[in-house]
């Protein structure tokens, strides 16, 4: 093993791979900015693919139709959410940006909309969410005309149970059934969806499968699947198996980690480095310095340590899931900068009373602060340094697991972060 490090040269690093940091390296590349990302693997394989913008309000229980009729709500009530530090006109852009990209890389989404969708849980609850992958979209527009469809799960099949879906959705939809059948060529044992969906990118499976649904379909117009309609061509495997069935097919996101957040950062992964980022893929960063003429990130693989010299910095590290933040006994911190975290005083204030107290944990709204050049923050409330940026959930004052935000503040921010890098990298 060489002892001496390999150097890469690049005008934005990006930190993170999760949402924030991939999208932050998509609107990069859009904009032409010579970019180096390097993420440790992260919470975006959890992710039901849903990309939600706000689903609930903080304290409320309802949920929200309107997600900009809530932003402006959020402004008053929440002036410190990271949500209000982006223009409604620039958040949409961002999701137009990021959805459209995902589009032209074979995972289609809706475009935002007006109002939230009503999209289905893997348990048959109902959330809200401003776009939803197109293998999804049936399932609301099903719901909401009470469409006779069918839920299919499979034999062997665990943590995804069509008799729970329906059970959980009686009320709502009536003329909504299941039935269980055999997956192809997997009539033994235990079956993981994972597996389930690379089998159905050979055509040889969808056809299999396409009879054993007409089986059971009966008079349904539609049917419901768990999420395993291929890993790398989603779109092209859901219009495969309408056209072998004759009927509107739609997936469920399953338990995570679940096929449609696999499929993310799959497609990141090999869409990325085609379209020009120097990706540095399941490593973490381990220092980061600054200097007059630029920063640089210290990190090893295999084969030995790797310097990324860069003129401008994104960090993307997340929250406690991904380790941007780490909670200690004497308090919370941020890893790599040792920022300075907003935080409960004291740690026996970071819970309420009651796990399901409405108002949620004062720990889930802990982060680093930023102005609004997004910018992170020292103690004394100056910039860290000019040439660093931040976004995605690591920024405090908002409790996105609460306000069914995380897709939302990931991309809106990684969008303002960028913008503003991309205004300092031409200065
Ligand atoms: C179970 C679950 C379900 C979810 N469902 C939804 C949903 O339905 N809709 C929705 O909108 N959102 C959902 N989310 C949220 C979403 O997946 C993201 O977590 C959220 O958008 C935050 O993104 P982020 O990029 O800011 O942070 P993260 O996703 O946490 O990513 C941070 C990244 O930084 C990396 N990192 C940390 N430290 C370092 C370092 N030193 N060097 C290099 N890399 C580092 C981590 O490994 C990780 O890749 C869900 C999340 C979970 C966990």
């Amino acid at each position: 093993m060489s002892g001496s490090p390999r150097h890469f040269t690049t005008q934005l690093a990006v930190i993170g791979s999760g949402i924030a940091g991939f999208a932050a390296s998509i609107f990069a590349i859009n904009r032409k900015i010579v970019t180096a990302q390097v993420g440790n693997t992260g919470a975006v394989a959890y992710t039901t693919g849903y990309l939600d913008l706000i689903g609930k309000l903080g304290g409320t229980t309802d949920p929200v139709t309107d997600p900009w009729q809530a932003l402006t709500r959020l402004r008053e009530t929440e002036p410190k959410h990271p949500l209000c530090r982006v223009a409604a006109d620039d958040i949409q852009r961002a999701f137009t940006e990021f959805t459209d990209f995902l589009g032209t890389c074979g995972l289609a989404y809706s475009s935002p909309g007006a109002c939230n969708i009503t999209a289905l849980t893997p348990v048959g609850t109902l959330k809200q969410t401003l776009c939803v992958p197109a293998t999804m979209a049936a399932g609301p527009r099903a719901l909401a005309a009470n469409a006779p469809c069918v839920i299919v799960d499979f034999k062997g099949l665990k943590g995804f149970s069509g008799a729970e879906v329906v059970a959980n959705l009686r009320d709502r939809w009536p003329q909504l059934t299941t039935q269980r059948i055999v997956f192809p060529g997997m009539d033994r044992g235990e079956v993981y969806p994972e597996v389930m969906a690379r089998a159905l990118e050979v055509p040889a499976t969808r056809e299999k499968l396409a009879v054993a649904l007409n089986d059971v379909a009966g008079s349904a117009e539609v049917i419901g699947l768990p999420a395993i309609l291929g890993m790398h061509r989603p779109d092209h495997v859901l219009a495969e198996l309408e056209r072998l069935t004759g009927r509107e097919i739609f997936e469920i996101p399953t338990m995570p980690p679940s096929v449609p957040g696999i499929r993310l950062r799959e497609l990141f992964q090999q869409v990325l480095p085609q379209r020009g980022v120097t990706l540095i893929p399941q490593q973490r960063v381990t220092a980061l310095s600054f200097a007059d003429d630029g920063a640089t990130l210290a990190l090893s693989d295999s084969y030995g340590p790797i310097r990324v010299h860069a003129q401008a910095v994104i960090l993307a590290t997340g929250r406690f899931l991904s380790g941007g933040l780490e909670a200690h006994p004497a308090g919370i911190r941020e890893h790599l900068l040792d920022l300075p975290v907003t935080q409960p005083a004291d740690r026996s204030d970071w819970y309420r009373e009651r796990y399901t107290d409405p108002r949620g944990h004062p720990i889930h709204r802990a982060g680093i602060e930023v102005d609004d050049s997004f910018r992170p923050l020292t103690r004394e409330g100056r910039r860290h340094h000019e040439r660093l940026f931040a976004a995605g959930v690591i920024l405090a004052h908002q409790d996105w697991i609460r306000g069914r935000s995380g897709a939302g503040i990931a991309i809106a921010t990684a969008f303002r972060a960028v913008t503003e890098a991309e205004h300092f990298l031409l200065s």
